[in-house]
């Protein structure tokens, strides 16, 4: 009797809707926020912790952009897998303690393909050790080999069931084989599809499946080009597309324009002509709406479709519920199990059939029946992520850092996105979480220039070299 309860218990608590450390995870970074982000649509504290990323694992990087984001040192730091691997379990393993078992986590530095395949995948293993799901941030200039060997290993088994990349392609970047310097975002349109191909090509022949993104950085330069990058690239095989428009953060040799002169709406509205659809950023807010602005939907055909659309009073209602019934809810759980978990939810809240059968026949009209059936709907994601200048980002943080808050309205707004930020970096070795904006404005340098010393390019007796040899010397790419 007594193991029956036992099991009948342990049945229970597998399939509770959401893991209790997760919502803890979620009620923490609730209250966290500052009061400006504790609005109806953010998604921090309620379905997500934010995303995560690594520092000072592989600074390197053998593109050159303008603007790059990194410090001037980048380069002159040695790729060690190693020290990569090991830094990366070091922050993830920190990350898991403060901020939960689950989040998206981004494998980033300089270049990732610079890492020997086994070293790129055993930082994967780490993170997805450490309950992260990770995305491999690349300029995607690597050929196939690479891929098959990160996906498979020397016995030639499967490591990965599923890999995620970002691909970075824009016209601020020199040196990729094939277009060392384009002028125009179409010239680089062939090397967006190969990119895809390759991944296409590894699930054809080793089973393995893929979640690509596609990353861009926007400056006055190239931000008339957007429309045309989205229109042309959206059936590749992309599964979101994320628009960073540029920011005074990193290699000040890099800064070629005056990056102020790009507003979110401009930019946001070339992305939206590119899509042909308005794109309803304010029903889902990650963080702060300065920083993050995102629309999930699907691609039915030629037509974009919101999943939900934030000038509708009836999709509100439903994202409402969502969010307060659902929350911890893992959706990448097994499918059995995750349908029994959502019976439950269920049985606790039964509007959510009503509520659940009426968004989804909205979602069914607004693409249309005729064109779902003819052309299926694949999701696609857009996003516009703001990094903020160092010349903000320093005094603000060391105000915060101090408890104080700015008389200036520029400063105290940076303040406000550093407090709401999404993106964090871990620094076990102070305790201290950072958003990315800080790291790249604040502690890159000094990290970098410590970095330079421990791993430099040429190993010496423990001494750092005075420069770079000339293939080191170009600047790291910009994310
Ligand atoms: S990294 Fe900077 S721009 Fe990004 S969410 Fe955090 S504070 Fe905002």
């Amino acid at each position: 009797m007594t193991t029956v309860r036992t099991a009948l218990r342990r049945l229970a608590s597998a399939t509770e809707p959401a893991d209790p450390e997760v919502l803890d995870a979620l009620r923490h970074r609730w209250q966290e926020l500052p009061q400006h982000a504790r609005n109806d649509a953010q998604m921090l504290g309620r379905r997500s912790v934010g995303c995560e990323g690594t520092h000072g694992v592989f600074p390197r990087c053998n593109l050159a952009c303008a603007p790059c984001y990194h410090s001037r040192d980048t380069n002159r730091v040695r790729i060690d897998g190693r020290h990569t691997v090991a830094e990366v379990d070091r922050q993830m393993a920190y990350l898991r303690a403060r901020r939960g078992p689950r989040a998206f986590a981004q494998l980033i530095g300089g270049e990732v393909t610079l890492l020997d395949p086994d070293d790129h995948a055993a930082a994967l293993q780490a993170m997805r050790r450490h309950g992260r799901e990770p995305m491999s941030m690349s300029h995607g200039d690597f050929d196939y080999g690479y891929l098959e060997r990160l996906a498979v290993g020397p016995d030639g088994r499967r490591r990965f069931a599923h890999l995620s990349f970002a691909g970075h392609f824009d016209t601020t970047m020199f040196g990729r084989r094939g277009a060392e310097r384009v002028e125009h975002e179409r010239d680089l349109h062939r090397f967006r599809r190969r990119f895809c191909q390759l991944f296409q090509r590894l699930e054809r022949e080793h089973g393995v499946g893929h979640y690509l993104a596609h990353n861009m950085t926007v400056t006055p330069g190239n931000v008339g080009q957007l429309a045309e990058v989205v229109r042309a690239c959206r059936q590749m095989g992309f599964r979101m597309f994320s628009f960073q428009p540029a920011a005074f953060v990193g290699d000040e040799r890099r800064w070629k324009s005056d990056y102020r002169e790009l507003t979110a709406e401009a930019v946001w509205a070339e992305v939206e002509r590119g899509a042909g659809a308005r794109l309803p950023w304010r029903a889902l807010q990650m963080g702060d709406a300065r920083c993050n602005r995102v629309a999930w939907g699907l691609q039915v055909g030629d037509r974009w479709v919101p999943v939900l659309d934030d000038h509708d009073p009836a999709d509100l209602r439903a994202r409402d519920a969502f969010l307060a019934w659902f929350a911890g809810v893992d959706f990448g759980a097994p499918r059995p199990l995750l349908a029994v978990r959502l019976l439950r939810v269920t049985a606790r809240h039964p509007r959510v059939v009503p509520l659940g059968l009426r968004w989804a026949g909205r979602l069914v009209r607004r693409a249309g029946v005729v064109a779902l059936a003819r052309h299926g709907a694949r999701p696609l994601t857009f996003v516009m992520h703001s990094f903020m200048d160092a010349a903000d980002v320093g005094p603000a943080w060391e105000l915060t850092r101090r408890g104080e808050t700015s008389d200036d309205p520029r400063v105290r707004a940076t303040q406000e996105r550093l407090a709401a930020c999404a993106y964090t970096m871990a620094h076990p070795e102070t305790g201290a979480l950072v958003p990315a904006c800080v790291q790249h404005a604040v502690l890159d340098p000094q990290e970098n220039a410590a970095l330079r010393r421990l791993l430099p390019l040429i190993p010496t007796a423990g001494r750092a070299p005075d420069g770079p040899p000339a293939a080191a010397s170009r600047p790291p790419a910009s994310r």
